[in-house]
């Protein structure tokens, strides 16, 4: 099985999509990283799903990412007796201490720093900034709002302050007992919300001993002003356009995202689109035009892959929306423009002798008939500056980890293959043809390259460059 585009597909579990039979249907439509988010879902949810992912991945063959979001210091008020309200325009709404489920007066908020740190003229923001409050008046274990932008409220909801610096920990007490939980299920990756500064993915980094790859939420703006330090920490960036679109204007986010995504790039490290990417189909079995150009712009900037969040999550349409974000992948690859602005952005300094044969490995593709690169990596280095040059021809990642090969799947184009441990270049030959043929990359008498490193199963070795032919059955 392989997929007819390079660009991957994140798409985020919930109530719409957690059975087995939902969970194939996604990855049959395209679906190549599943996303657990620890904002909803206890723990028994949480592993229910890791085990129906990890089944269907036993099921296709494939390797599948899992990748799992902590809430981080994300304020979310509490759950309502009616599950919603409406709040209109110039009513007066509290939020308070008190976890009994809320009303159209009043909601819990179950984080008492934020009773503290507010005042009154402060904005409150609910739902990614769609409901607007002005704070009126502040008690001890509550504050009085204006509605000042009335709409729908409902359980669990995220607030934004825009407003207030508050003093959070970047991971909090539920968090810390979330990452061991999920690092213990086994997990891919580990995306931390509402960054604010690299030494919170090293702490992050500290408690995941290499269990998951570190992912950063770009949320904030605090994390964009230092975000070449939070890039270097992280394995992985996701432009997080949901909160940050509220902590800043949301004008302002299109000339970001395209900047993170070049420097992603540069320094050949996978980068997500998130958010509100095909919104309306929540609700609505097509998507608008303007979504699907939203999702066409995050491939032409050169993104490893676009995410789903409550589209997969909650809508009623999550197989749908895979297969949309599958067909506009398809169609924008078979753009020459395509390939013409990807090639003119690349960036990036090459230094190392693994940059050296990635790129040798690329110019190759253009210019003589191969079919394929197949690159042998032990810690996903000398793949990830494969897809960072996004060559011509497939890319088949050969590795003998499966963990690697999981959280490779997250990388613009890679084709993530589990090998056994190969002794000798020319086992690793002789692998790499049959897995190109195998896979279907190539036929007998075509070429593909092969990048790796001797001596073997050295990490950081990669020094070899080989065009092979993948053989012709002998005569009888
Ligand atoms: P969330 O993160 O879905 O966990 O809020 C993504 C975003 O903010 O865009
Ligand atoms: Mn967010």
């Amino acid at each position: 099985m392989k997929r007819e585009r390079s660009v991957k597909i994140v798409a985020t579990l919930g109530p719409a999509s957690d059975n087995a039979e939902v969970i194939q249907e996604l990855f049959d439509a395209g679906a190549d990283v599943f996303r657990l988010n620890m904002s909803h879902g206890d723990h028994a949810t949480v592993r229910a799903r890791h085990q129906n992912i990890r089944k269907i991945e036993k099921a296709v063959g494939r390797p599948l990412a899992i990748l799992v979001d902590l809430q981080g210091p994300k304020i979310r008020c509490g759950t309502f007796a009616n599950g919603s309200e409406i709040l209109t325009n110039g009513q007066i709404f509290r939020f308070d201490k008190d976890a009994t489920p809320g009303d159209h007066s009043r909601v819990h908020i179950p984080v008492n720093e934020v009773f503290s740190a507010l005042k009154p003229g402060a904005t409150m923001l609910v739902d990614d900034g769609r409901i607007r409050l002005e704070v009126d008046e502040v008690g001890e274990d509550f504050v009085s709002c204006r509605v000042m932008e009335g709409g729908r409220i409902s359980d669990r909801k995220g607030i934004n302050l825009p407003d207030v610096v508050l003093p959070l920990a970047a991971l909090s007490k539920k968090d810390r007992t979330d990452l061991d939980f999920v690092c213990e299920l086994g997990i891919d990756w580990l995306a931390l919300s509402f960054v604010q500064r690299p030494a919170d993915i090293m702490e992050a980094r500290d408690l995941a001993r290499g269990r998951a790859a570190i992912m950063a939420k770009i949320e904030k703006p605090a994390a964009i002003e230092c975000f070449d330090t939070i890039l270097e920490a992280a394995d992985g960036i996701m432009v997080a356009r949901g909160d940050l679109g509220v902590e800043m204007q949301v004008h302002e986010l299109p000339p970001v995202q395209k900047r993170l995504i070049r420097r992603c790039r540069a320094a050949a490290k996978p980068v997500i689109v998130a958010t509100q990417m095909l919104e309306s189909m929540v609700a609505s079995p097509v998507p608008t035009r303007a979504e699907v150009s939203d999702v066409a712009t995050a491939m032409y900037e050169g993104a490893d892959a676009v995410m789903l969040s409550a589209e997969s999550a909650v809508g009623k349409f999550p197989v749908a929306s895979v297969r949309t974000m599958n067909n506009v992948a398809v169609s924008v690859e078979h753009d020459p423009t395509y390939r013409q602005i990807i090639e003119a952005s690349r960036h990036g300094t090459r230094q190392s002798v693994a940059d050296a044969i990635t790129l040798a490995a690329r110019e190759i593709a253009e210019t003589a008939d191969v079919k394929a690169v197949c690159c042998f990596t032990h810690s996903g280095t000398t793949a990830r500056l494969v897809s960072r040059e996004r060559p011509r021809i497939p890319m088949v990642v050969m590795t003998p980890f499966d963990t690697i090969a999981r959280r490779m799947t997250l990388s613009w184009g890679a084709h993530c293959m589990v090998t056994a441990l190969v002794q000798n270049f020319d086992e690793a030959v002789a692998n790499a043809v049959a897995t190109a043929e195998g896979e279907e990359f190539g036929k007998p008498g075509e070429r593909v390259i092969i990048l790796a490193g001797v001596p073997f199963n050295v990490p950081g070795s990669t020094n070899i460059i080989r065009i092979a032919d993948i053989p012709c059955p002998a005569k009888e």
